[in-house]
């Protein structure tokens, strides 16, 4: 049978992160891949503390831990790579997410394992298939791809369908969705490799701000390590994957003799969104959606962040029967984050450049100093499904909830995320007292009661000031706070709001 719950077309990062949780969900899943295997340039390389708490929920954190370092810091340089500004150390640091700030990861390997327990999933898989076109009913989409091998046509049907297929999207030309260019299209050169000899390059990433060159070093997971060179205009983007070249640019740093090339690649950096992420019953999500240039290291994270705000919403509201508005939330909560990334891995680029052209770095204007260092602290989410349709700050909505953690010796031993379960829990202190009425409501929607054990709580000073007050606190399966009580909002009407938003009247 031809027909699934949700097809997915496009199996790199986003595509494969919303296919493990949909089936997670119990959702018969489709995959659709053009490639036979995982793509094999030089991409992706830092995991954030969210990006890693994501994985959790997809089950594939084990997968990044094995195959990533922390990363220890981060800072501007002069051509010399002497330290100009913004200089950052994450030794130790732990963020609410319960992880690193930021981890550095050998792709091939992840990827690799990823698409292992993916084949090892109830998810089916068809690769060198390409998507070719769609169109949609009331509670349905028909879809063509073709084979890649032998040009013979099939045809599908799903409830939903995800265009996760990557930046030159055909699901997103299909849908007839623009896109809006913010303004960053350079390009680089991306250079991975391995090291022959032991690591003296430091666990710190390097913005080199270099009038000749920007450059980007990137202490990678070892034995790896990662260059990124921007190409001026007037120069031959070919020559750049010469190794005579690569050697050459990064002479700086190490001799020929002390490194392998494994992978190289020439890329135009690109800041575009697409203007709309839904279409009737089609999403985009992953770069499909937005491209961001990588400065920041969340162009991945950002299409983890959209898999997983839409892979809950669309499991519940086919399981449950919820109304429209659970799946259409998706894109009034992920634009503007997304935007947010896009613009403000920009506003790294820029920096660089103006720190590049500044006789001293205090010349530099404050507004893209703001923009550029500002750019790491993300925002939290504004509008969208919240208690009263907007993430009101007084009952910390739109804020992701810490994870709870054991610590032994003030060091993180054990992640406790499960015991929230993997979809809606009210997390308090004490027990709540909630109106008998709405017993059916949080069985439909698996709503977890959790009460926070003070070990949780005394130890970890991000629940700490959470749970400083005796608040409920409604969290969603992606660990954004939906709302929680206070003197005016009792249990009842924290409940009452949810299942209003959601539920067929
Ligand atoms: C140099 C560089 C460094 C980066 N570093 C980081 C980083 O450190 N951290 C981070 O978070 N992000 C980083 N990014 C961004 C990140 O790599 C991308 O955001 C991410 O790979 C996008 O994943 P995706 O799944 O959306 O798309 P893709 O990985 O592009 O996957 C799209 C998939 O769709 C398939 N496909 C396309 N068209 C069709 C079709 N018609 N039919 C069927 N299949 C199709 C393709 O074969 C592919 O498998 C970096 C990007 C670059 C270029």
């Amino acid at each position: 049978m031809n027909h699934f719950d949700v097809a997915i077309i496009g199996m790199g990062p986003a595509g494969s992160m919303a296919a493990l949780l949909l089936e997670s969900y119990g959702m018969r899943v489709l995959c659709i891949d053009k490639e036979k295997d995982i793509y094999n340039l030089p991409r992706a390389v830092t995991v954030s503390d969210q990006g890693f708490r994501m994985s959790q929920l997809a089950g594939i954190d084990d997968i990044y831990l094995k195959n990533s370092t922390i990363l220890g810091g981060a800072y501007f340089s002069d051509k010399n790579l002497e330290i100009i500004g913004g200089s950052i150390d994450l030794k130790g640091f732990v963020s609410a997410n319960g992880w690193p700030a930021s981890s550095l990861f050998h792709q091939p390997y992840t990827d690799r394992d990823i698409r292992n327990k993916l084949e090892n999933s109830n998810v089916e898989i068809i690769l060198e298939h390409e998507f070719i076109s769609l169109d949609q009913k009331k509670e349905s989409v028909s879809f063509k791809t073709i084979n890649l091998n032998n040009q013979e046509e099939k045809d599908f049907t799903s409830r939903y369908l995800i265009g996760s297929d990557g930046g030159s999207s055909v699901v997103r030309k299909q849908l007839g969705i623009s896109q809006e260019d913010l303004n960053y299209n350079r390009d680089w050169v991306v250079i991975d490799v391995e090291l022959n000899e032991p690591d003296k390059l430091g666990d710190k990433l390097i913005q080199v701000c270099d009038k000749e060159r920007l450059a980007t070093f990137v202490p990678s997971h070892l034995p790896f390590r990662r260059w990124e060179f921007i190409i001026h205009e007037h120069e031959d983007k070919e020559s750049f994957l010469d190794d005579k070249t690569i050697h050459e640019l990064i002479d700086k740093w190490l001799k020929p003799e002390e490194y392998k090339i494994i992978r190289k690649a020439v890329y135009q950096f690109h800041s575009v969104i697409a203007k709309n992420f839904q279409k009737g019953n089609c999403f985009l999500i992953g770069d499909a959606a937005h491209q961001a240039p990588p400065f920041m290291g969340e162009g991945m994270m950002s299409g983890y962040r959209d898999a997983v705000n839409l892979s809950w919403k669309i499991a519940a509201s086919i399981k449950n029967k919820l109304n429209t508005n659970l799946v259409d939330s998706f894109e009034t909560e992920r634009i503007p984050h997304s935007r947010f990334v896009v613009k403000n891995s920009a506003g790294i680029g820029e920096l660089m450049e103006a720190y590049a052209e500044a006789e001293t770095p205090e010349e530099v204007s404050q507004d893209l100093v703001q923009k550029g260092y500002g750019s790491f602290i993300l925002p939290n989410l504004t509008k969208g499904l919240f208690f009263g349709g907007k993430a009101d700050e007084s009952m910390n909505a739109g804020e992701i909830f810490p994870q709870p953690v054991k610590y032994y010796n003030q060091e993180v031993v054990k992640r406790m995320d499960h015991i929230l379960g993997k979809n809606f829990s009210l997390i308090s202190k004490s027990p709540l007292e909630i109106s008998e009425d709405h017993y059916e409501f949080l069985d439909l929607i698996e709503c977890k009661l959790v009460i926070l054990e003070k070990k949780y709580i005394e130890k970890n000073p991000w629940m700490k000031s959470f749970m400083e007050k005796d608040r409920a606190f409604l969290v969603r399966p992606d660990r954004y706070i939906f709302g929680s009580t206070n003197s005016n909002i009792s249990i009842d009407m924290l409940i009452n709001d949810l299942k209003m938003r959601i539920m067929n009247s």
